[in-house]
């Protein structure tokens, strides 16, 4: 010990003052500490940062008088109760020095490896965790931030030693202080601590806590205590005796002690159930420590053999965990005063389990060897908590699911809210977060307290100061491919929107042409009136500036434009070469049909087609095909009185196919006229006259006088047409002396 004084002493080159002297004790108290957990530790790291760390603070105070390094060495003291390992012990003993001396992460790296580095580093950010009372909603992101920042479990657990310890120490700080940090305490690391099972550290963390939160309300319940201080402890010593002799008897090895339970469990079973201290049924509690699971058994037989248990106050969390690992008996009895007190019955295992928690599991590592990696030792705080049932932890449960938030990033505004980020998020995502106002006038961006490119990544914990002007530029379109967030990405194209339109149209028209280019269409394809015009209506755009503006501004990617024109042109490309085809198609049907006097027949090719002679259609008359036998398609009119008659009789109807008259040019038909005339001389030579001007062609002519003095003519002529036809008649029907013109009948 001498010479570690010694070393000191040169070292500091400081007087060995009382100070001094007190400084040296806590840290040789440290190492009994450390020792005593485990006997074999190598203290020369341990004692290196205890140097490095003193050095570092130097002659900075702690409010109370002290030299600053009582409170990192108080800290590590903590964490060596808890038994952690030796990264740990030095990472608390340095766990000020980033952020209250000149020490960098690189010089903490450089000493004492980048585990120890990256844990300070760890407990610096959330040091900076600017914490106000919150809504719920935020008190869940900080705790969920807090354990998403920590990235190894030990940052947490340091953090909660440091806590510890200032809170031990805040009778120095003003009114104002305590209060707030007794509020935090009491909002996030009193709840940390009990999820991670650190009952012991939980409760002091909340006696202490409710000390500066409700000073009156805390000295009702200890000034009671103080008065009934010197019976309480009678009774604890009769009750302790009893039990011990009771199980030795049994030989049962056991540790038994009682207590007055904790402060704030008091608190909030008075004031939370309306009671009285002496109503509080289990103010009182003795813990019963014994070596194995069947003696936790045996000794709640014998307890409930020496004293009434109460009914329904039994609670087995051997067999039933809590959710943060805690595993005891419970049993409330009543002794032979009559009071009432509670008995806990665990094993060592337990025990540590029940004081430490998790971090009792977490074995100090004499060696180099078997370490775990971080990721590993995260998993298995997350199994450990998964396992857990319990609809009271669920909260938490939710929080510790870190790889939940592997895609989201923790981030404080200067005023200490927390802003949740889709992981790879940049100040500009942040900017946006807050207000799109602030994005959109943002000049540059602080974080941790310095300049940082708008690119910059945040990471869990940062302090992000966006700069503002109302001269600002706004966003610029490279933004777009930097940010994460939909949000900043919606309000960015919201600007561009309303902003920008002439550059939007110059923009978009330009990514369009590049786009166009890259797909390799024709500028002058692609804007053909025919294409664009459809383009629009399938993008509903009105105009091609409103189309060329939405992809400036991002509410439309010129590549979904340009896929929507080349659809557009292949379903052109697709028309085109159907109606090429149909027309040659088309073409040699007719060519077929000029051989078979102009007419085409549906499903047949190449079949013998004739005209019927009863109705002698011309082109352009609606016609019906009869599929005669051994004579191949008898052409007829629709409205030929043989086709009306046949047409009903059931035994032909499948022989009526449907034709159609093709494109023969230069082909006339041969139909008859029936006209009637009043007998006039030289009526004949009036009707081939007309004809003749005409130019159609009469190839028969008879005349029959009728009854009634007036004369039928019955004439064929040759027409290209109906048309032709028609006209021929109504000539006809002009003629003085004619009195009826009609179709032939057969
Ligand atoms: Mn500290």
């Amino acid at each position: 010990m001498q010479s570690v004084e010694r070393k000191w002493e040169a070292r500091l080159n400081v007087a060995h003052d009382d100070k001094m002297d007190d400084v040296i004790e806590k840290y040789l108290n440290l190492e009994d500490v450390v020792l005593e957990s485990h006997p074999g530790a190598d203290m020369s790291r341990i004692r290196a940062a205890f140097e490095f760390a003193r050095n570092a603070h130097g002659p900075q105070l702690r409010e109370d008088g002290t030299e600053y390094i009582t409170h990192p060495l108080a800290s590590a003291e903590i964490i060596a109760e808890i038994g952690l390992d030796e990264d740990s012990l030095c990472a608390a003993l340095l766990h000020d020095c980033i952020e209250d001396t000149d020490v960098t992460f690189e010089d903490i790296k450089k000493h004492f490896g980048a585990d120890v580095a990256q844990i300070v580093d760890g407990v610096t950010k959330l040091s900076r965790v600017n914490y106000t009372s919150k809504e719920e909603e935020q008190m869940d992101n900080l705790r969920k931030m807090l354990i998403a920042m920590a990235q190894d479990i030990r940052v947490i657990l340091i953090k909660i030693a440091d806590r510890l310890h200032n809170l031990r120490t805040l009778e120095h700080v003003s009114e104002e202080r305590q209060r707030a940090k007794a509020l935090e305490t009491m909002e996030m690391y009193a709840p940390i601590a009990h999820r991670l099972g650190m009952q012991k550290i939980k409760w002091e963390m909340e006696d202490l806590s409710i000390r500066y939160l409700d000073p009156a309300g805390c000295k009702v319940i200890t000034d009671d205590l103080e008065v009934r201080h010197a019976e309480d402890e009678s009774f604890f010593r009769r009750v302790q005796t009893k039990i011990t002799e009771r199980l030795s008897e049994h030989g049962i090895e056991c540790a038994v002690n009682g207590r007055i339970k904790h402060i704030y469990s008091i608190y909030r079973k008075m004031y939370g159930d309306n009671k009285v201290l002496s109503e509080v049924l289990d103010l009182y509690a003795f813990r019963v420590i014994v070596n194995d699971i069947t003696d936790c058994y045996n000794v709640l037989g014998y307890i409930h053999d020496m004293y009434r248990p109460i009914l329904g106050t039994f609670k087995d969390y051997i067999g039933t965990p809590k959710p943060n690992m805690y595993q005891s008996l419970h049993t409330t009895v009543i002794g032979s005063e009559g009071l009432p007190f509670e008995v806990q019955i665990r094993t060592w295992d337990m025990h540590q389990t029940a004081e430490y928690g998790i971090a009792a599991h977490w074995k100090y590592k004499e060696g180099k060897g078997g370490k775990v990696a971080d990721e590993e030792k995260f998993a298995w705080v997350r199994r450990l908590l998964e396992s857990q049932q319990d609809s009271d932890a669920q909260d938490f449960l939710q929080a510790l699911k870190i790889d939940m938030f592997a895609d989201e990033v923790f981030v404080f505004t200067p005023s200490g809210d927390v802003i949740n980020l889709p992981a790879g998020s940049t100040p500009i995502d942040f900017a946006y977060s807050i207000h799109s106002e602030v994005g959109n006038k943002m000049t540059g961006a602080i974080v941790n307290g310095r300049l940082v490119p708008y690119a910059h990544i945040l990471t869990n914990g940062d302090i992000v100061n966006i700069h503002t002007s109302n001269s600002a530029k706004g966003p610029s379109r490279d933004w777009l491919d930097i940010i994460r967030s939909s949000e900043a990405r919606n309000k960015i194209r919201q600007w561009f929107k309303k902003e920008k339109r002439e550059e939007n149209i110059i923009h978009g028209k330009m990514s369009f042409e590049a786009e166009l280019r890259h797909a390799n269409i024709s500028q002058e394809e692609a804007t053909s009136e025919d294409v664009i015009s459809k383009v629009l209506i399938r993008t509903s755009f009105n105009s091609m500036e409103d189309m060329y503006s939405a992809i400036g501004y991002g509410g439309i990617s010129a590549q979904k434009v340009v896929n929507k024109v080349r659809d557009c042109l292949r379903a052109a490309e697709r028309t085109k070469k159907k109606d090429t085809l149909l027309s040659r198609l088309e073409k040699k049907e007719a060519v077929q049909a000029k051989g078979v006097l102009g007419v085409t027949v549906e499903g047949l090719d190449n079949c013998l087609v004739k005209f019927a002679k009863c109705c002698s259609p011309v082109p352009g008359d609606p016609v019906i095909g009869f599929i005669t036998r051994g004579f191949g398609v008898s052409v007829h009119r629709q409205d030929c009185a043989n086709y009306i008659k046949a047409e009903k009789s059931e035994g032909e109807a499948g022989r009526w196919v449907r034709v159609a008259w093709a494109d023969a040019e230069g082909q006339t038909y041969t139909t008859s006229i029936q006209i009637e005339v009043r007998d006039r001389k030289g009526i004949v030579v009036d009707i081939a006259t007309v004809l003749n001007v005409l130019n159609v062609k009469m190839s028969s002519f008879t005349a029959r006088d009728s009854s009634s003095g007036n004369a039928f003519v019955s004439i064929d002529i040759s027409v290209k047409s109906r048309d032709e036809l028609i006209s021929a008649m109504a000539k006809i029907m002009s003629v003085p002396g004619v009195t009826d013109v009609r179709r032939g009948e057969g």
